[in-house]
């Protein structure tokens, strides 16, 4: 078949298996040309490890620290005509990958949420590996069902206290419109801060230090974000804002538990990056099309693989992880660099849908955007027969 980009929204529900390899492919030659990171963990688990931040931080460990891998995520093979999701791809390419270059790599296609999967994976890691130098946490759902319950929670986008209005973009048809958010109601931020705070995380790191399948001197890393003032309604300072809020609570609690065999635990604040979590956040993707813009004339624009390469090379594994004043990592530090963020702020008072392509970098979205589907990779032949039906090597399908 011929697969091709169908976009409804800020999700497009088809992805290319060649060009999704091609995506990890570029990601991989990334790190390998930056050389070896020298003191790398050996065995790192990724959970949320096919798309995005997560994808990048399996890539860099694995070809950057030749770690072997345990990944985790929730996506969907192809079903007939359906093509699979993008994170099948891509991890379906990644285990090829890593396997050609002799590391072990073993995933999991689960609800990283149950005791199941948490039970499943330690199984693994007990059998193949003995234990894990590091744990990184990088899921971001809509929902999660509360193991111990059965509770379902969902969370929002929301502002707290008042209705936010602010510009916003139509990712699909390049219009800077105005948008209003309602304010939270009911129990919104305790439904958002369920799934999207620390509480998971420390039920991962729990698990695994009572299987004693935490090595001495393990790290763990959970990812969050602070941004500009004019997200903060919706971001820093809405429903997801608390989550991370709470995020960092768990970092001081997992540092106390993991004190005992020389563990630390880190939040890692990254860059504003398009994925398929932040493309659903309102505001955000106006936002980034401007930072794109400033970073790329300025030069120093990342994606996800040169964050998370920087986070493994110059933090975890360098000695000098150089923390904030309150202990988080800051891979967002050239993306609120005052000069970045003076100009985005004068900009953003500015831009309307006519100056949109002067002022902002809307193409380099929308290319982004498909690029997480495997759309628009060069080398890719778009017109071919393509078979959707790609196997991930170590994951068994039930039938
Ligand atoms: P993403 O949507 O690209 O990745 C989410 C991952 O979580 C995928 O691997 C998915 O399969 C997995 N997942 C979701 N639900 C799951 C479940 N129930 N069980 C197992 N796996 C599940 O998102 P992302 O943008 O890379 O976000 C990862 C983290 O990084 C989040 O904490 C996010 O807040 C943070 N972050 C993102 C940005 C950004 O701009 N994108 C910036 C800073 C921090």
């Amino acid at each position: 078949m011929i697969v091709a980009p169908k976009i409804r929204g800020f999700i497009c529900t088809t992805a290319h298996p060649q060009g999704c390899a091609k995506h990890v492919a570029q990601q991989i030659s990334v790190v390998k040309n930056r050389g070896p990171i020298a003191n790398g963990p050996k065995r790192v688990l990724v959970i949320g490890s096919s798309t995005g931040y997560g994808l990048s931080s399996r890539i860099a460990a694995a070809f950057g620290c030749n770690a072997a891998t345990v990944g985790v995520f929730f996506e969907r093979p192809s079903e007939g005509d359906r093509t699979a999701t993008a994170g099948w791809y891509n991890t379906a390419a990644f285990e090829k990958e890593a396997q050609a270059a002799g590391l072990y790599a073993r995933s999991f296609n689960g609800d990283a949420f149950s005791d199941a999967v948490k039970t499943e994976v330690i199984e693994a890691i007990k059998a193949d590996l003995s234990q894990v130098d590091c744990v990184i946490y990088s899921l971001a759902s809509p929902r999660r069902v509360h193991p111990k319950t059965g509770e379902v929670f969902k969370s929002v986008l929301k502002p707290i206290g008042e209705v936010f209005t602010n510009k916003n973009l139509n990712t699909t048809n390049g219009a800077v419109t105005e948008v209003s958010i309602e304010a939270v109601q009911g129990d919104d931020i305790a439904q958002t801060v369920a799934v999207m705070g620390g509480e998971d995380w420390e039920m991962w790191i729990d698990a695994l230090l009572d299987a004693g399948v935490l090595a001495k001197g393990v790290q763990t890393v959970s990812y969050s974000y602070i941004g500009p003032e004019v997200t903060w309604p919706i971001y820093k300072n809405g429903t997801i804002g608390r989550a991370k809020e709470d995020l960092e609570h768990v970092q001081r609690k997992l540092d106390a538990k993991l004190a005992g065999i020389q563990g630390k635990a880190w939040v890692s604040v990254n860059k504003a990056l398009v994925t398929q979590a932040s493309s659903a956040i309102p505001v955000v993707p106006l936002y980034i099309s401007l930072l794109y813009k400033v970073m790329k004339d300025m030069d120093i624009h990342e994606d996800c693989i040169e964050q998370m390469d920087r986070l493994f090379r110059e933090r975890l594994c360098s000695g000098n992880p150089q923390p904030d004043e309150t202990g988080r990592l800051r891979l967002d530090d050239w993306e609120m660099k005052p000069e970045v963020q003076a100009i985005v702020a004068e900009r953003w008072a500015q831009v309307n849908t006519e100056n949109l392509a002067e002022f902002g970098d809307f193409a380099g979205y929308q290319s982004s955007f498909l690029r997480l589907f495997g759309f628009g990779l060069d080398g890719v032949d778009y017109e071919a027969d393509t078979d959707p039906s790609i196997a991930i090597p170590s994951v068994v399908v039930s039938e």
